[in-house]
C-alpha cells in the first residue's frame, strides 16, 4: 500500500470546503477548536470557504480556477465530498482535476468515507472528535493514495459518480427517513432503523451484475456506454434498451428487503458492511437481501453490522456477491433510492466501478 502513495509536495495550499449545516451543526466550531490548531502547529496553510447553501461547493469546483490548490479538504458529511466530487467530474478538465487530493474531515452526521480510511489505515474503531484528529492527521502527514470510483446511470440520462454507496429498499430508507433526525448525529441511523422495522416493505425489481470472478476473462461489451457528459466511457455496460451482456448474471428473485452496492469497508461510523473493503479494489460489493426475513432477523443483520458480522449469521436471504458493474431495473418506484447517503428518485440505474479514478488523503 505504501508504494502506492505519494508524499505531497510542500508547501501546500488547501482549499477547505465547510458545510456549518453538517451533522449536529458544529463544523465551524470544530474547524476552530480541533482542525485549525492541528493545522497551525504543522505550518500549513489553507483558505477556508463556507458553504451558504446545498451545491454552493459543487458550483464553485464546477467553474471555478483550481490551479492555486494542491489539495481540496471536505470538513462535512460524505454528502458535501459527494457534491465536489461530482462538481469536479463535471469541469472539461475533470481528468487533471481528479489527480489533486481530496480529503475527507469528518463533521457531519454520516462520515463513512473518514471512518472507512481510518479503519484502511488499521487504526482502532474511534468517533466523532477523535476521528477527526485521525483524520486531521492524517491530512498534515499528507499522504494520498488512488481510490476507485463508481459511475452510475440512470434511464432518464443522468450520470453521477459515488465513492460510497448506491442503495435501494430499507437501508436508503433508514438514510433518508432519519434526515430529520440529524441533531442527534450518527444516533440518527440506529433511531431511523427502528422506525423502518416497524415499517417494513418489499421492493420488486430485476437485478442483474457482473461477477469480479467471471469479468476478467471476458472482453468489454461490443456496446460500451458512451458518455455524453464527459467522464470516462463505461465500457461494461450497455444501453437500457438492451439486455445486460449473456456473461452477466440476473438473480431470480425480484422481491427484496433492500438492495446495497457499497465500495468502501463503512457504511457509517458504527457501520462495517464490508470489513475487507480496500480503497481500490476494483470492487463494487453487492448485498442483497430477498423478501420473506422476519423482523428480527433484519434487527439481528443490523446489530451486527456495527462490527461486520452479518455474514457470519448465514442468514440464507442475505447474499453478498463482489461485482464489477450491476443493473437495478425496478418494477415499480418504491421509496427513493440513495447515492453516497443523498436521495435519488427511484428509477432503472445501472454502474460500474473505475479504477483508481481520483486520490485521497489516507493514513
Ligand atoms: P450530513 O452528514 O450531516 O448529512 P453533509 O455534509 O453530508 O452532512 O451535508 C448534507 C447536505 O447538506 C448535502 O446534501 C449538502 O449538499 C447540503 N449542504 C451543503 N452546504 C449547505 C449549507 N450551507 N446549508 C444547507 N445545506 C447544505
Ligand atoms: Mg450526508
Amino acid at each position: 500500500v505504501l508504494s502506492a502513495q505519494l508524499r505531497a509536495p510542500r508547501p501546500d495550499a488547501w482549499l477547505h470546503l465547510l458545510n456549518p449545516q453538517s451533522g449536529t451543526g458544529c463544523a465551524l466550531q470544530l474547524f476552530h477548536s480541533i482542525v485549525q490548531p492541528m493545522l497551525v502547529e504543522a505550518g500549513m496553510t489553507f483558505t477556508l470557504f463556507v458553504t451558504e447553501k446545498p451545491n454552493h461547493a459543487r458550483e464553485l469546483v464546477r467553474a471555478g480556477d483550481l490551479s492555486q490548490w494542491d489539495t481540496m479538504v471536505v470538513l462535512a458529511g460524505d454528502g458535501l465530498l459527494y457534491e465536489v466530487l461530482n462538481g469536479l467530474m463535471e469541469r472539461q478538465d475533470w481528468q487533471a482535476a481528479l489527480q489533486k487530493p481530496l480529503c475527507t474531515l469528518p463533521a457531519g452526521s454520516g462520515n463513512a468515507l473518514a471512518a472507512s480510511i481510518n479503519h484502511y489505515a488499521g487504526n482502532t474503531h474511534v468517533l466523532k472528535e477523535k476521528l477527526l484528529i485521525n483524520c486531521t492527521y492524517f491530512l498534515c502527514k499528507g499522504l494520498h493514495a488512488p481510490m476507485d470510483l463508481v459511475s452510475l446511470s440512470t434511464a432518464s440520462g443522468k450520470r453521477l459518480f459515488s465513492f460510497l454507496s448506491f442503495g435501494w429498499g430499507f437501508i436508503s430508507d433508514v438514510d433518508i427517513a432519519s434526515e430529520k433526525y440529524r441533531k442527534l448525529g450518527n444516533a440518527r441511523f440506529t433511531v431511523g432503523t427502528v422506525q423502518q422495522l416497524a415499517a417494513l416493505r418489499v421492493y420488486k425489481g430485476r437485478l442483474a451484475y457482473l461477477p469480479v470472478e467471471t469479468s476478467s476473462s471476458v472482453v468489454p461489451a461490443p456496446g460500451a456506454l458512451r458518455s455524453s457528459h464527459g467522464g470516462p466511457e463505461d465500457s461494461l455496460l450497455v444501453p437500457f434498451d438492451q439486455p445486460v451482456p449473456s456473461h452477466w448474471t440476473i438473480v431470480p428473485e425480484e422481491e427484496f428487503i433492500l438492495i446495497f452496492a457499497i465500495y468502501q469497508s463503512h457504511l457509517g461510523a458504527d457501520f462495517t458492511m464490508v470489513p475487507k473493503a480496500k480503497l481500490h479494489d476494483s470492487s463494487i460489493h453487492l448485498f442483497y437481501l430477498k423478501a420473506g426475513v422476519s423482523r428480527l432477523v433484519l434487527l439481528k443483520l443490523f446489530l451486527a453490522m456495527e462490527k461486520g458480522t452479518h455474514l457470519e449469521l448465514t442468514c440464507p436471504q442475505l447474499h453478498y456477491i463482489p461485482v464489477r458493474a450491476f443493473r437495478l431495473e425496478p418494477f415499480a418506484a418504491t421509496g427513493l433510492m440513495t447515492v453516497d447517503g443523498e436521495p435519488l428518485a427511484c428509477e432503472p440505474v445501472q454502474g460500474q466501478v473505475h479504477d483508481q479514478l481520483c486520490r485521497i488523503i489516507s493514513g
